[in-house]
């Protein structure tokens, strides 16, 4: 970026914090995800340590917090409330410990092992800080932390609260007192106050953290009451002259210990707070309550960390907002924003075109992520995508990352609106949307790119289980022309397939071996490895239990009119959709094509003698659900490793025979089967009382008809 650009960034993103600071301290109504939030004002923060010419008096890194409301009587804290800095990764954390060693002037020297300070670990509790002022003993002010300095005064409310004390428990509490925690709303509250806004058609608020500050700047306390808010409390000041009365506890040295006295003087502390020796057992703490914290009945956004010794604490000071002796170590976020490179679209094998999103690489949930769907052409419309926007990407568990949303305050002055091209960028042929489909396709068969889906789809798991055969391979074949359909994968022979890069005799003389062992496959996956539009696993295995040949089901189709497709939609599960995609896939020659070829290179399109056997005591003519199926009404859960059968043999034996399998166990299973190293789910079939089997039990129940 030159200079002037660093300038016009710096700018942006100050006025974009401080919107966003303004309609979350003052307005209690967020109009961003906090770790977007977070991620932008870290960019502000490294734009302005890099050029400190950046920085401005309005800066919302020079300030904690909002300004207090004004419907508050606003009052000044006898000690400033400050804001905690950031930690978002395990290096980012011994980067601070680094700094704080210097400041303290106890860095190693070079090659000597760092020195261990004792910490205390709290959970960082996504509420609101308080300051709680008492006087002889008794609370006589509560206020918000406002902008550090100021905050609003609230003791009204804070008065309803059961955790915070209204009278110390001490003979003779000092002169004052000043306690500071966090007021937090506990989920389920949270998710009751949110319900019976819906109801009276209130806006809802977006997280616990901001119907928390929400509820205590309400103006009548008996609102406030009936919230049942919760108060913990983690820092204490003492007059400096005091020093404890007799039975009462002396006057702390340590955070620890300070906790404890809280704790002694009637204060609710948390109770997961732990003594940390080392910076070793700190990144233990992190980790522990990465995954504890979900069990929590209220939010935690990540741990803070704090130096343990109160005289060190004072040593080291403060920076502008925040302590140097402490850190708040926060949870890798599942949304972050980025800027987006380009927009790409992939072909699918159905000649589905989606957009994809290509931005710079972010972290996102532990992976760093630089792709994301943005589904379809109506989704794109929806999010107004301009080139060079700054778009928020989430990421949520396993889920691929997605584009949520557009931040649109940041887009450069003039970009040009994005949207689909009109051609497939693979074959250059001419896109298609039919009218209230949200798919554009490409609709040329011989698309590269259908082709190459068209292929690894034949040879995946579920279909023909062709081993050796993976993207890269198939990308080459495709591109030097070697391969243009399913049935020319059998016309390769292993010395040209040796040829190829990457692959050797032997691992060619494999593929050959394989792909002429995926002939005997049964039936059903060499329908399901067609491809058809909505033919998946399961009708796969329906059609073909009902059609036992390739060309009965084609019969049944074309004979089938196209609106009433009873034919096929007497087979259990199929509608009439997939009925008309059968009838569309039949009629196109180029398929008819490739059915006779696949024929006259050794393929039967048809069930086996076995298969038919199958079948007719399982299903019947009719359909899967027919009153014949042995294990029809059934359901199954494979759990562990089965000595003989793999899960998808077992699989296909259970469905063959009218059975469902399903991935949960609940009370309506009806047998739980299980093998070697099974888990959770046994534990679970057997506190439910659902019955379990071995494969020997499995295979007895089979051969027995159900
Ligand atoms: P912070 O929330 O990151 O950390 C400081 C606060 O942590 C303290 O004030 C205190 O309330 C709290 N805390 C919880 N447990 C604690 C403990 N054990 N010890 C000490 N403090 C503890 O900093 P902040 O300045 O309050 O606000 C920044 C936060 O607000 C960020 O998470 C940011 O995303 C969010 N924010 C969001 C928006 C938005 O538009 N979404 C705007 C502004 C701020």
């Amino acid at each position: 970026m030159t200079s002037a650009e660093q300038e016009a960034r710096a700018a942006e993103l100050r006025r974009l914090l401080n919107r966003a600071a303004h309609a979350y301290y003052v307005l209690d109504a967020p109009v961003m995800e906090d770790p977007v939030y977070d991620r932008l004002y870290r960019e502000l923060l490294e734009l302005e340590t890099a050029h400190p010419a950046l920085r401005t008096v309005d800066s919302p890194t020079r300030r904690v917090g909002g300004t207090p409301a004004e419907s508050f009587t606003s009052v000044e804290h006898r000690i400033p409330l400050l804001s905690l800095d950031n930690a978002f990764s395990l290096e980012e954390l011994e980067a601070w410990y680094g700094r704080l060693l210097k400041t303290l002037d106890r860095t190693p020297e070079p090659g000597a092992a760092l020195p261990e300070l004792a910490m205390v670990g709290e959970l960082k509790i996504d509420g609101n800080a308080l300051a709680l002022s008492y006087e002889q003993g008794v609370l006589v002010r509560a206020a918000t932390r406002g902008d550090g300095e100021r905050g609003e005064e609230i003791t009204a409310n804070v008065r309803t609260i059961q955790s915070v004390p209204l009278r110390l428990q001490f003979e003779q509490p000092p002169a004052w007192v000043e306690v500071r925690g966090e007021a937090l709303i506990p989920d389920a509250s949270f998710a009751a106050i949110n319900a019976e806004r819906e109801t009276r058609g209130e806006p809802l608020f977006a997280n616990p953290r901001n119907a928390c500050a929400g509820t205590l700047r309400q103006l009548d306390p008996k609102v406030v009451a009936a919230r049942r808010l919760d108060f913990f409390a983690y820092t204490l000041h003492l007059p400096d002259d005091w020093q404890g009365g007799e039975g009462d506890p002396p006057r702390p040295t340590t955070q620890w210990e300070s906790l404890q006295w809280l704790q002694c003087a009637g204060f609710k502390v948390n109770p997961n707070a732990e003594l940390l020796p080392s910076l070793a057992a700190v990144e233990g703490f992190f980790a522990q309550w990465e995954d504890g914290r979900k069990a929590l009945p209220y939010a935690t956004d990540g741990v803070v960390v704090k130096l343990n010794n109160l005289r060190l604490q004072a040593d080291s000071g403060f920076t502008q907002k925040a302590p140097r002796w402490a850190i708040a170590l926060k949870y890798a976020a599942e949304e972050a924003p980025s800027r987006l490179l380009r927009l790409t679209c992939q072909v699918g094998r159905t000649g589905v075109v989606t957009p994809v999103a290509e931005f710079e690489p972010v972290p996102l949930a532990g992976t760093t992520v630089s792709r994301a769907t943005l589904h379809n052409a109506d989704r794109l419309a929806e999010l107004d995508l301009h080139a060079g926007d700054t778009i928020v990407v989430r990421k949520a568990g396993e889920i691929i990352p997605e584009v949520v949303r557009v931040l649109s305050e940041l887009r450069p002055a003039g970009a040009m609106p994005l949207a689909l091209p009109h051609t497939c960028p693979e074959c250059a042929s001419e896109l298609v949307r039919e009218q209230g489909e949200a798919a554009t396709r490409c609709v040329n068969s011989s698309c590269p790119a259908i082709l190459r889906g068209a292929l690894r789809h034949w040879v995946s798991k579920g279909a023909l289980d062709v081993d050796g055969l993976g993207s890269r391979l198939i990308e080459q074949l495709v591109e030097k022309g070697l391969v243009a359909s399913i049935a020319d994968l059998y016309r390769l022979d292993a010395a040209l397939l040796a040829s190829l890069e990457r692959m050797g005799q032997k691992s060619a003389t494999n593929l050959v071996a394989a792909l002429a062992a995926s002939k005997a496959q049964p039936w059903h996956r060499q329908l399901y490895g067609l491809g058809i539009h909505h033919v998946g696993e399961v009708n796969a295995k329906a059609l073909a239990r009902a059609f036992p040949s390739v060309e009965a089901l084609a019969a049944a189709t074309t004979a089938t009119d196209p609106d009433t497709p009873e034919a096929i939609t007497a087979v259990f599960g199929i509608g009439g959709e997939i009925a008309q995609s059968l009838q569309q896939w039949f009629a196109t020659p180029a398929n008819q094509g490739l059915l006779l070829d696949l024929q006259g290179l050794g393929f039967s399109l048809a069930a086996s003698e076995a298969e038919r056997a199958a079948a007719a005591t399982g299903a019947g003519s009719g359909g899967a659900g027919g009153d014949g199926a042995p294990l029809a009404g059934q359901t199954f859960v494979l759990t562990g490793t089965l000595p003989s059968l793999s899960r998808r043999q077992a699989q296909d034996l259970i469905e063959a025979a009218g059975g469902k399998v399903s991935s949960s166990v609940s009370r309506k299973s009806s047998y739980v089967v299980a093998g070697e190293e099974a888990g959770s789910k046994l534990t679970k079939a057997e506190s439910l009382g659902v019955a379990v089997l071995d494969e020997a039990g499995l295979l007895a129940l089979l051969a027995e008809g159900g």
